[in-house]
């Protein structure tokens, strides 16, 4: 299997090299040229399987020889080791025909531990097997960040910087990157919001000069390495609740569209996904497409969900792509006209877009209600992210069981919790003296050539 770039111009890739890349060299998102399908019957045979297990059955297919079966099952075995559930992802009732997927169990409490601790274990095994030192750079709305230092911190062959809008993020993230002591760890705190700090990363990597010197990767959710390891909890979720016998539906909290996006993988490999829903905070740019066919950036505005304060959504290029039949050409020209405020996507691609994916917003207050609501009737405390997917998926509940991602556990978000719900919500216990260790960050102007300065000055 081969990596193409979303835009058409860049060569193709192995899984190794996409993954070590990220961003490929047109600006484009690498995807795999054709997506491998399982069976019915395969898809049955994962009920009653371990985690891993299942993981290695979705994954396997799409990493070509980039580690043979043994070497991927004991990398798949380590990324997961250290969650505090044994189930990995459990699941959990809420209502008559309501899910809610547990994804909070890793080690810095969000779901984006699933894809780099995975991450952390393949890099870790390419690297040590090519002798190559990469530097790692990312930009966060707060989870990512601690979830790549958190994967990242102590390995050899990295150095890791991620950049976080200063002031932005909550205090439980802030602290899960600024006290790991490790020296490969960089947190740098820029003047700027998520979108600057994303920009930032982009613009290092069409840097070429930059990016050869100080040997750039990339682990945003742009990595394609991240979308695949997020696809096996679709297939978990989905086979405890009857597939491939029966259908199932998810609701998404959603910001750079890359955990949606591996639910729309999981869909194409032949998982019987029924309704795809989007859910997205008042910054609803992915809304507002999916009901309009407009794609138009507006302001960024600070929510309770700060992980989904996005106005340009990376991942959705990937549904783009496939929107366009595959045409990097029409891509390009769309991300050309985005740099001036927005785009008008074609009648053929909106509707393959409406066909694909629901979609719909929550406001600060429904947000609000929903944490105490679920509270008062459900028993169940939801992160404010969280709370945003359950408040949609309740305008899309139907006859096929609704599973909402529980994208972040409620401690990391103490202060909307506690203001919505009145209980406080404590930290699990590996995690109980993080207000005591000492911080460490580094202030930065939100300007390119201050950060790569900061960069180059510290792997030197
Ligand atoms: C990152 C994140 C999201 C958004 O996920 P995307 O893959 O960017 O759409 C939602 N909730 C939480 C808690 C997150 O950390």
């Amino acid at each position: 299997m081969q990596y193409i770039s979303t835009r058409g111009q860049a060569p193709a890739l192995t899984f190794e090299q996409a993954m070590l890349t990220g961003l490929a060299r047109d600006g484009g998102l690498y995807v795999p040229d054709t997506v491998p399908t399982l069976t019915p019957a395969q898809i049955a045979a994962m009920a009653g399987k371990s985690y891993e297990e299942v993981a290695f059955d979705v994954m396997r297919p799409f990493i070509g020889d980039t580690f043979d079966g043994a070497t991927f099952k004991t990398l798949i075995a380590n990324a997961y080791a250290g969650f505090g559930h044994a189930a990995r992802a459990p699941l959990v009732q809420l209502d008559s025909n309501h899910y809610l997927l547990e994804l909070f169990h890793g080690p810095t409490l969000a779901f984006k531990d699933f894809a780099m601790q995975l991450i952390g274990q393949m890099f870790q095994a390419a690297l040590s097997r090519s002798g190559d030192r990469v530097t790692i750079v990312g930009a966060t709305s707060g989870d990512t960040g601690s979830a790549a230092i958190e994967a990242f911190r102590g390995l050899a062959a990295v150095d890791v910087f991620i950049l976080y809008p200063h002031g932005r993020v909550s205090e439980v993230q802030r602290r899960q990157m600024t006290t790991p002591t490790e020296d490969n760890v960089h947190a740098l705190a820029v003047d700027g919001d998520f979108d600057d700090c994303q920009a930032m990363v982009k613009n290092m990597f069409n840097d070429f000069a930059f990016r050869e010197a100080v040997k750039l990767a990339g682990v945003n959710s742009i990595n394609w390495g991240r979308v695949l390891a997020q696809v096996v909890y679709y297939f978990t979720a989905a086979v405890s609740l009857g597939a491939p016998h029966r259908q199932v539906s998810f609701t998404v909290p959603t910001g750079n569209f890359g955990d949606i996006f591996a639910g729309y993988i999981a869909k194409r490999m032949g998982l019987p996904i029924a309704d795809l829903v989007v859910a997205t905070n008042r910054n609803d740019i992915l809304h507002r497409t999916l009901q309009t066919g407009a794609y138009t950036k507006e302001g960024v505005a600070p929510t309770i969900s700060p992980s989904m304060d996005i106005q340009v959504s990376s991942n959705f290029e990937r549904a783009l792509f496939d929107a366009y039949g595959r045409d990097g050409a029409a891509v390009a020209g769309q991300m050309d006209d985005l740099k001036s405020g927005g785009f008008q996507i074609s009648q053929g691609a909106y509707q393959m877009l409406k066909d694909t994916f629901k979609s719909g917003r929550a406001s600060e207050d429904e947000t609000h209600q929903a944490i105490k609501t679920y509270r008062q009737n459900h028993g169940e405390l939801l992160c404010p992210h969280t709370a945003v997917g359950v408040h949609v998926a309740e305008a899309h509940l139907g006859p096929t069981p609704m599973v909402t991602l529980a994208t972040a556990h409620p401690a990391k978000f103490p202060d909307a919790v506690k203001a919505a719900s009145g209980v406080t919500a404590p930290l699990p216990p590996r995690m109980a003296d993080l207000y005591d260790r000492p911080e460490r960050v580094t202030r930065v102007a939100g300007e390119l050539a201050a950060i790569q300065a900061v960069i180059r000055e510290r792997i030197s």
